[in-house]
């Protein structure tokens, strides 16, 4: 099976790393030459938007799939008239503008954070009077790892988070005052069989991810099983095939009664960074599931094997051999070159007990510190 690869990135590299030993081959599609996935298949370079471009590469293939969420979506409908295309399109035109996925959301009848819609600086006062304050102004398009999006506290900020986002179609939610930020990963088949993997804990900075734990600690069975059941409703309602996280804000309610519950913050129809544990930490990866999914072969078991750390190295490469001494441990490098706030790779700590995996993670976050003060 030769499986088509639209995005050239590090999540690209490592489906395609995942899929070699099924004894599939890849063919990578991006608008510019990839030093990640382009370095371990053979690689077209073309624009989204070149007809010509987009035939060729689908050419001799037998399914395509893609690693951005940001594939236009004309292109991706354009190549499953060619050959197959999993996630189906619909995946991507649901998630791509944030006001399409939390509508989206609230169809299939997942709680979001209050939202409203924001074309001109008028619609933006009324907004914060629907929201109240603090609310966070994202730009409906293109953002990601925080960029694109202003938090407003006070009624003082309101003018400069214009300032800097007006002019895009905009959304302005109210700000939850979350406890934790946790994600589920789940993965389905051709036929609709649908496993998710245990929910992980996400420690962001600069709305960047930094370190993910799984299993997530302080998780009950029943939030498990409502992300569970969240997740398979956006499943069954795009009919999608492969890997799909949501990120949700945890929020501890109080009342006469504590209570804990999960507010959906977006979708991506795609693996997902805080799945990268999979690799070591799971019976079956994320990014094997994901092949598993598309190719039409029986997914494999999504159960933790221990408890799993993840941690991103933005920036720079910490020193190999130093971290490769911590016990547990394994490094991932994305074959990318150096820059600042750029993923170049990931470290895992693998391990039989949550106390052994929170002493290796300190001594790694020590030589972190080490090449990048
Ligand atoms: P996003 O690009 O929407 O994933 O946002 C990046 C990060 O910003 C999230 O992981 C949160 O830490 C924070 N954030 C985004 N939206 C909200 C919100 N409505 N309330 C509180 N924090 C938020």
């Amino acid at each position: 099976m030769k499986i088509g690869m639209l995005g050239g990135g590090q999540l690209g590299r490592m489906l395609i790393l995942a899929g070699y030993p099924l004894g599939f081959s890849f063919r990578v599609f991006d608008e510019r030459f990839s030093e990640s996935a382009g370095a371990v298949a053979p690689q077209s370079v073309g624009r989204y938007d070149d007809i010509d471009a987009l035939r060729e590469f689908a050419d001799g293939l037998d399914v395509i799939t893609y690693e951005w969420e940001n594939v236009p979506v004309a292109a991706a409908t354009f190549l499953s008239s060619l050959c197959p295309v999993y996630p189906p399109p619909l995946a991507l035109e649901q998630s791509q503008d944030r006001l399409t996925e939390k509508r989206f959301f609230h169809r299939v009848g997942i709680p979001t954070a209050p939202f409203v819609a924001v074309e001109t600086r008028d619609d933006l006062d009324a907004a914060v009077q629907q929201t109240g304050l603090p609310a966070v102004l994202k730009t409906r398009r293109l953002g990601y790892d925080g960029k694109g999006q202003v938090v407003i506290q006070t009624p003082a900020d309101v003018e400069t988070a214009w300032a800097t986002l007006g002019g895009s179609p905009l959304l302005l939610e109210g700000f939850v005052a979350f406890e934790r930020e946790v994600s589920i990963l789940a993965v389905r088949s051709r036929s609709g069989q649908m496993w998710c993997y245990p929910l992980v804990e996400n420690a962001h900075a600069d709305g960047m991810l930094r370190c993910s734990q799984a299993p997530a600690p302080h998780i009950t069975p029943a939030l498990q099983q409502q992300a569970e059941s969240y997740a398979q409703r956006v499943g069954d309602a795009l009919q999608y095939v492969g890997v799909l996280a949501i990120e949700f804000f945890y929020v501890v309610a109080q009342g006469s009664q504590t209570s804990t519950t999960l507010i959906a913050n977006e979708m991506a129809p795609r693996v997902h960074n805080s799945g990268h544990w999979t690799i070591e930490g799971a019976e079956t990866s994320q990014f094997a599931n994901h092949i598993r999914a598309i190719a039409g072969l029986p997914l494999g078991s999504t159960r933790p094997v221990g408890y799993s750390t993840m941690l991103n190295c933005i920036g720079t490469m910490p020193d190999r051999s130093a971290i490769l001494a911590v016990p547990g441990s394994h490094v991932h490098d994305y074959g990318k070159s150096a820059r600042a706030g750029r993923k170049l790779g990931h470290v895992t700590v693998r391990g039989d007990d949550r106390t052994a995996v929170a002493n290796a993670v300190e001594s790694i976050e020590y030589l972190f510190k080490k090449t990048n003060p």
